[in-house]
């Protein structure tokens, strides 16, 4: 298939990506009725897996509903199938084109620029265009087909003919009356009528539950006898509530029927009475499922901005007023106050006339600046996320279609929201992975964010107190205007941060493995003047680390410098990307030490051992265990918040943006954990989250102390977290990923191989091997661009009961990476059939396990 080449990611245009779809007729269709000469043709992505698009002629009736963005049931080998209507073109010959069946919608569900952005994301990360729509628009769209039933002219002349009580009769009596439903009947029963010729079997759709939720409103018919008859005070005013009733609803738009009648115990009598006479009209109208319910955090509007604030904003401000697209990236430190900027930022593009995303990365977050956001800005706000119902998330979609709302509020999905003046894109907290959906379509959302900036001429404002190594690259090179607000508002100090060595720990002692003297002598202090404390884990349940006890490192591979990984049943050692495997060993390779050592921690023991170490303290824990439940999160943080909570345990959820002033000391239990994660990421990622949870330390009139154990205190990871020197980290890590061709310095994309049986999976994992070094053998110059890791087995090996294998692909060039991951796609489909074994790719991966 030829294929347009890629340019950097971030850097491609709409015009790319739009003629980067092929267009022809599906396979294996017959040739209808075509019209001579020029037509006007429509370009629809069908939900199927397939990656081209494919053109429709538009029957006489439909032309006038046939409209970009509209949903279509179009003919595909044989089968109907929802499409979506992306573009329209006219066409010399429409031979061969087969015509659409129907058009679902009354309004179109998307924009056409909306639609080149699906069309880019499909080709970026190589997945159906159709399963790309479909994905992205709010669930309970899209159609079931269901088996119907017609009868034949043979049938219907049978039918008269049978004995009245017999089953046939009863059978096709039902099918008679019921054309486009399912008969109740078992299909098998069926098959045989059909074969006798008696009835035709057809796919029928069926619509999906959700749609709006329909209400009965009032308002009046006749507003100027109305108005009459309330200025006159006529006599035919007789109830005692009626002249208040009108008023009412006369003051109204619209209203309620339900609010009516619980505002006025005669309401119905009423009703009936003046829509009698003419002088109220009953209406039907959509209504809203709000999921916001009410404020939970309202926020004051501060007197005056700081320094670092009105710069920002003056910059912000200006690449507004240029109506085009802009990308910005704001370092800016914990406590700096980058909500206030976004906030101020959304006003004044809701000022100049235009709507925007702010994108945060957790739901419970969403929740937090709903209501910071709501208080500012009033109701023309929506939420969208994961979290909400079909039938809410359907609802909000329109609204924001509609352009009743002007900002749109939520997880990485939100990149999706269907605002027709978008504007201005924020990413809260760009550097977080969770911004990265980790199944079905494997997109990174802050990446997004820039493509849709793009094509929507926007501003992209990525905020982040520690950005990622990829945005602070784009900015030091220029490709992102950098913007940094250094200080916390009102000067306060950032926290002091100690680092506790864990190697100096002697075995008893401290009561626990986990807790040193010195942060437990730190907890009670706290505890004591009644302050809160949060203590950080990042790992649930239980984890064992495996490392020296003289130096602190732990074994990396010697070829892809990631930890390798500690295997406790099998007491190896394996590296993920290359498949390097080692026996463990007790002789240190850096120090020469004779004392390598497995540890073990965990956030569901950490919470038990405190409770018995401070019988006195209320403890509580936080982590995805916990927090699977519905409103768990917002009822643990709503409980610290109250300070009803002295020591909250958890994981990477505690470390994002909240703020609470209550909290004087911040625990990490072990900064280790993420530094031997199996990941080239491992640096960053520690770097991240030690200065998020830092943060988390005296934003309140209190200092803050910040305590970090840790086996590895000289790691540049930890140390520049001490100095709080995102600068220093940056230089150090980008270094490192330079020398190592990591990304941003090259493209990376893993091949994921999972299968039911151990052994066909490896097979198959090594066959592809095979096949992609073939691939690339024929490709004498080019071929060397690209490096190819492993296949290995998978950190996690097993997961839901599948078998993992993974490779990884590397290269500078990007057009490269896409092409040979088409080709092997291509020339594995008959390998991963005839095994049953899955491929998934993944572009610009970043869960390595
Ligand atoms: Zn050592
Ligand atoms: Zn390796």
């Amino acid at each position: 298939m030829e294929r347009r080449p890629h340019n950097d990611p971030l850097f491609i245009g709409p015009d790319q990506a739009q003629s980067a779809c092929k267009t022809g007729a599906p396979p294996e269709q017959p040739g209808t009725g075509a019209a001579e000469g020029r037509r006007i043709c429509l370009r629809i992505a069908v939900s199927v897996p397939v990656r081209e698009t494919f053109s429709y002629t538009i029957p006489e009736g439909l032309s006038a509903r046939a409209r970009v963005g509209c949903r279509a049931i179009v003919p595909f080998n044989n089968r109907k199938v929802t499409g979506y209507v992306l573009e329209e073109m006219v066409q010399n010959s429409s031979e061969g084109l087969k015509e659409i069946s129907d058009i679902l919608d009354p309004e179109p569900l998307f924009q056409d620029k909306l639609g080149h952005f699906f069309e880019w994301m499909a080709d970026y990360y190589i997945h159906p265009i159709g399963k790309v729509i479909e994905s992205a628009l709010p669930g309970g769209l899209n159609m079931n087909p269901v088996k119907a039933a017609r009868l034949t002219e043979r049938g219907l002349s049978l039918l008269d003919g049978l004995p009245s009580n017999s089953d046939e009769k009863k059978l096709l009596s039902w099918i008679k009356a019921h054309p486009e439903k399912r008969p109740p009947w078992p299909l098998q029963k069926i098959y045989g009528l059909q074969k006798r010729g008696l009835l035709i079997l057809e796919d029928r759709m069926k619509k999906g539950r959700a749609g709006p939720l329909m209400r009965k409103f009032l308002k009046t018919k006749d507003h100027g006898e109305l108005e009459h008859l309330l200025a006159e005070g006529a006599d035919s005013l007789k109830a005692k509530n009626e002249i208040e009733f009108l008023k009412t609803i006369l003051d109204s738009k619209g209203i309620l029927l339900g609010d009516l009648t619980r505002k006025f115990s005669n309401g119905l009598y009423l009703v009936k009475k003046w829509t009698g006479r003419g002088v109220l009209e009953a209406f039907i109208a959509a209504v809203y499922r709000d999921p916001a319910g009410k404020i939970m955090f309202p926020s004051a509007v501060p007197v005056r901005l700081y320094d670092q604030q009105r710069r920002t904003l003056g910059h912000i401000r200006e690449c507004l007023d240029s109506k085009s697209f802009f990308p910005c990236l704001l370092h800016g430190v914990t406590g700096s106050g980058k909500t206030e900027v976004y906030s101020r930022a959304v006003e004044y593009a809701i000022g100049l006339g235009r709507q925007a995303i702010l994108m945060v990365p957790e739901i419970s977050l969403v929740v937090y600046m709903e209501g910071f956001f709501r208080s500012r800005l009033g109701n023309r706000i929506a939420v969208y996320h994961s979290g909400l119902t079909r039938g809410e998330r359907y609802d909000q979609w329109v609204r924001i279609l509609k352009g009743d709302v002007d900002l749109v509020i939520g997880a990485r999905s939100a990149i999706f929201a269907p605002l027709p003046r978008l504007g201005l894109i924020i990413v809260d907290e760009e550097h977080d992975s969770s911004y990265k959906q980790e199944e079905y379509l494997r997109y990174q959302a802050r990446d997004m964010a820039v493509v849709r900036a793009k094509i929507e001429g926007a501003l992209l404002l990525l905020g982040s107190g520690t950005p990622s190594i990829q945005s602070y690259q784009n900015g030091i090179v220029g490709r992102y205007r950098l913007l940094s607000m250094p200080d916390r508002i009102e000067n306060r100090p950032l926290p002091d941060v100690e680092v506790v060595d864990l190697k100096a720990m002697e075995d008893g002692q401290s009561e626990s493995e986990m807790i040193s003297p010195v942060l437990r002598e730190a907890m009670d202090q706290n505890l004591a003047a009644g302050n809160q404390t949060m203590l950080f884990l990042n790992r649930r349940g239980f984890h064992r680390l495996f490392l020296c006890r003289s130096c602190g490192k732990s074994i990396r591979c010697p070829n892809c410098d990631v930890a390798l990984t500690y295997h406790l049943k099998e007491d190896s050692l394996k590296c993920h990307y290359c498949g390097f495997y080692s026996a463990t060993q007790r002789k240190c390779p850096s120090c020469g030490f004779d004392g390598l050592k497995a540890y073990g921690f965990g956030t569901e023991r950490l919470e038990q051992e405190l409770k018995e170490m401070l019988p006195g303290a209320r403890v509580a824990r936080m982590d995805t265990d916990i927090t699977r439940k519905k409103g768990q999160a917002i009822k643990i943080l709503k409980g610290f918040s109250r300070k009803e909570i002295d020591i909250l345990v958890g994981t990477q959820m505690i470390t994002k943006g909240y703020d609470f002033p209550g909290v004087t000391l911040v625990g990490v239990i072990a900064a280790d954990l993420s530094l031997a994660f199996p990941d080239f990421r491992a640096g960053e990622r520690t770097f991240q989250v030690l200065s998020q949870v830092s943060g988390r330390a005296g934003r309140g009139s209190q200092k803050g102390r910040v305590i970090v154990q840790t086996f590895n205190p000289d790691h540049y990871a930890i140390s520049t977290v001490m100095s709080h020197d995102y600068r220093s980290f940056f230089e150090k890590e980008k270094k490192l990923r330079e020398q190592l061709g990591y990304p941003p310095f090259s493209h990376l994309a893993s091949l994921r191989l999972q299968g039911n049986g151990k052994g066909e999976t490896a097979e198959v994992a090594h066959s592809l091997g095979v096949m992609t070094r073939e691939v690339l053998g024929r490709w004498p110059n080019r071929g060397k661009e690209v490096q190819v890791l492993g296949p290995a087995e998978a950190a996690l090996s097993r997961l839901k009961g599948k078998y993992r294998w993974q490779m990884l692909v590397k290269s500078k060039n990007v057009s490269l990476l896409h092409h040979l991951l088409l080709e092997i796609e291509r020339i594995s489909r008959k390998l991963l059939k005839s095994s049953g074994v899955g491929l998934i790719s993944d572009v610009d991966p970043y869960q390595m396990t």
